[in-house]
């Protein structure tokens, strides 16, 4: 990933269509074209003895041409250039469809290499439109490893081939090397120019292996360095200093004992309060684990030192529900605590607005509107987000700038693998609750194809008849909004029909928030049985008498949606399943689904979609600040980039502004990233 402005029209060969072309390609400068990184490779290198083809082999040989080649017309519309050509141990019989000229290109007696699929039949030999070169020119198409690249209309591989071939020849020797001798000697990574070179031109498999490695490195370190200077940044800011709270008294007054790791997560957070920095944390947990008395501690621990603290969450729903919840926990104790979501009356917010400012809260709840430009606070010392993804940094600062400066704790409630985790949330601490609350319930979870349905709704039927409330989720099936809806109701209506008496009503994606809340909040009553919705039931509601979740075409899903949706259920004290229908019987999708069937834990299943979907995939819509990977693959270069982590974070250390001489490149292109907002937006 290096910069440069030099646009790709200044290379020789590049007018304005193809440039256009390119451009379609995301190639607009010349170091884009410079890494712009081969698709896949042809090993072209190893030229093969005639006598050695085998049927079906994809082979390169080195043969002389052995008679004139003729041309004959089969039919019309059908015209083939055939001759034969030799080596030491054999000949081969080698065909040409429809490229008639060619007979007027190979001459008897000439050698030339030839690449292609061989055929054998009978010990006779054959290629048919071998790609071809003659001897003296041999190099960049056969005797070598070839480069594939992406295309896009109006661009041959021959055409990027060529592009990427001048550029490298230009430039690769001027590329800036960000990674000095000393970190290269210690991982054994190649230089730049060998690795850009090699790269799209390999020398040899060997060479290959190791420009990869070296470019895989690069990316990730010039990722970790960026981030790690943006944490740099951001940790030095002075924080409120709270401490000397009793934290035991609202631990002992709690109806159960938190567990290892909520009282692991509640003192990484008080140490990180006490540090005289600003907090800036995640808390990371699977549904259930929690979360919500470790933000209840730290609430109390901020306000036993004098600070009242912001608890931002994305639904009204989810405010209320965290409202309730938390005046029942802190119910001992002599807190102020306060509601302030869109539906809350123009009154009562004129009345709490006055309070916050006056500094007369404790803990005020709310959404959005908790940051909105007339709120004004007057001793907030604690943040807390819950349901992250749905806060980008960008708001996070917002939120810092309006505070001066509180301590900082988001909430997720979708796992995600530690490697992902440090890049994504590069400016966070972690701490992570990886166990659950004692006496929780396996969610019972099958995969089951369209010959269930009967006994699916059967089986819907006899839930509601338990008293026991359904989720049923449905993919959004098209990005035509009247199609969406049309579908979820379509489906809610075909169900009505089928289960009489049984109050069913649907959801989905854009209804207003408005509406979306009435008929949540309808289900948390228990008026509506079934909900038919699109992913929007996602984030942290809870409803524990739901006991059924169903999820239609569950192949169209990543596991970690899956699984964060079968969340919503197993809530309560009843038994819950999971049911994930799919007609489409692949084995991938089988072995996919299956691995949601054998476990329950988000960690678990979070790092095996990573492993299958890529992190590209990996929050779906809701994907926040991921730059876009040239040639790391974060699912798969785990190790590389723990190795490029501990290196960013050393040099860091030992040049915490990049101000070495050895560390100049490098600093440029951080500048450069971070300046672009290219990570974490
Ligand atoms: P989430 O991490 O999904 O936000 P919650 O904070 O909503 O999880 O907690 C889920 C449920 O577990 C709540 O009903 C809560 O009261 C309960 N709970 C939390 N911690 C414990 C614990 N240590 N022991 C028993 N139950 C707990
Ligand atoms: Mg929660």
């Amino acid at each position: 990933m290096i910069y440069s402005d030099s646009d790709i029209r200044t290379l020789k060969g590049i007018g304005d269509k193809k440039a256009q072309a390119f451009n379609r390609l995301g190639i607009f400068t010349v170091y884009d074209l410079i890494s712009f990184y081969p698709r896949k490779y042809e090993d072209r290198s190893l030229v093969r003895n005639i006598s050695d083809l085998t049927d079906g082999d994809t082979c390169c040989i080195k043969a002389v041409v052995a008679d004139d080649p003729k041309l004959s017309r089969i039919r019309r519309g059908l015209e083939i250039v055939r001759f034969r050509a030799f080596d030491d141990t054999g000949l081969v019989e080698i065909s040409y469809f429809n490229q008639s000229y060619l007979k007027n290109v190979f001459s008897k007696g000439e050698t030339y290499y030839f690449y292609g699929k061989a055929e054998k039949k009978y010990s006779r030999a054959a290629l048919t439109n071998p790609t071809f070169e003659r001897e003296e020119d041999a190099g960049s198409k056969t005797g070598r490893i070839v480069p594939i690249y992406r295309l896009s209309s109006g661009l041959t591989q021959k055409n990027v081939i060529d592009a990427v071939s001048t550029a490298v020849d230009l430039f690769a020797d001027t590329v800036p090397e960000i990674i000095n001798p000393g970190i290269r000697n210690r991982n054994e990574l190649v230089q730049a120019r060998f690795a850009y070179k090699n790269i799209h031109f390999p020398a040899d498999i060997g060479s290959l292996e190791l420009a990869r490695k070296r470019l895989i490195f690069e990316e990730l370190f010039l990722l970790s360095c960026s981030l790690g200077l943006r944490k740099h940044g951001i940790k030095k800011e002075d924080g409120f200093v709270i401490e000397n709270a009793s934290l035991p008294s609202f631990l002992d007054a709690l109806p159960f004992t938190p567990t290892g790791a909520q009282m692991r997560a509640i003192s990484e957070c008080t140490t990180d309060m006490k540090s005289g920095h600003v907090m800036n944390r995640l808390l990371q947990g699977d549904v259930g684990s929690g979360k919500t008395l470790v933000a209840a501690a730290l609430i109390y621990y901020a306000f036993n030192s004098g600070y009242s603290s912001a608890l931002m969450v994305p639904t009204e729903v989810l405010a209320e529900q965290h409202y309730k919840n938390l005046c029942s926990l802190f119910s001992f104790f002599d807190l102020r605590i306060e509601l302030l979501t869109g539906s809350t009356t123009a009154a009562e917010k004129r009345r709490i607005k006055n309070e916050l400012r006056d500094g007369n809260i404790d803990l005020i709840i709310g959404t959005h509107a908790l940051f909105s430009d007339d709120v004004i606070y007057s001793n907030l010392g604690l943040v807390i987000t819950d349901e992250q993804h749905r806060f980008g940094v960008k708001q996070r600062s917002a939120i810092v700038e309006k505070a001066g400066n509180p301590h900082i704790l988001v909430m997720s409630a979708t796992p995600i693998p530690r490697s992902l985790a440090l890049i994504i949330y590069g400016d966070l601490d972690i701490s992570v609750l990886d166990e659950l609350p004692p006496g929780r319930k396996k969610i019972d979870t099958y995969q089951v194809d369209e010959s269930y349905r009967e006994r699916l709704f059967a089986f819907v039927r006899k839930q509601v008849d338990a008293g026991h409330q359904v989720y049923i989720v449905c993919p959004k099936v098209d990005e035509d909004p009247s199609e969406e809806l049309k579908s979820v109701k379509k489906y809610a209506d075909e169900l009505s029909a089928k289960l009489l008496g049984i109050r069913v009503d649907y959801m989905h994606g854009r209804m207003s928030a408005k509406e979306k809340d009435r008929i949540m909040s309808s289900f948390m009553i228990n008026e509506t049985k079934v909900l038919v919705s699109t992913t929007v039931i996602e984030v942290g509601v809870d409803v524990p008498n739901a006991s059924l979740m169903i999820i239609e075409n569950a192949e169209r899903f990543g596991l970690s949606q899956l699984h964060q949706l079968r969340g919503r259920v197993g809530r309560g004290s009843d038994k819950s399943y999971c049911i994930l229908v799919s007609d489409n019987s692949g084995d991938d999708v089988k072995r996919r689904l299956n691995i949601l069937c054998s476990t329950n834990d988000g960690f678990v299943i979070s790092e095996e979609d990573l492993k299958i979907r890529g992190p590209g995939d990996f929050f779906g819509e809701r994907q926040h600040g991921l730059p876009e990977m040239h040639i790391a693959d974060l699912g798969v270069n785990v190790n590389i980039l723990q190795t490029a982590r501990d290196e960013a974070n050393a040099l860091l250390e030992s040049d915490p502004d990049l101000k070495k001489e050895e560390n100049r490149a490098l600093k440029e292109q951080v500048g450069f990233l971070l300046d672009k907002n290219l990570i974490l937006n």
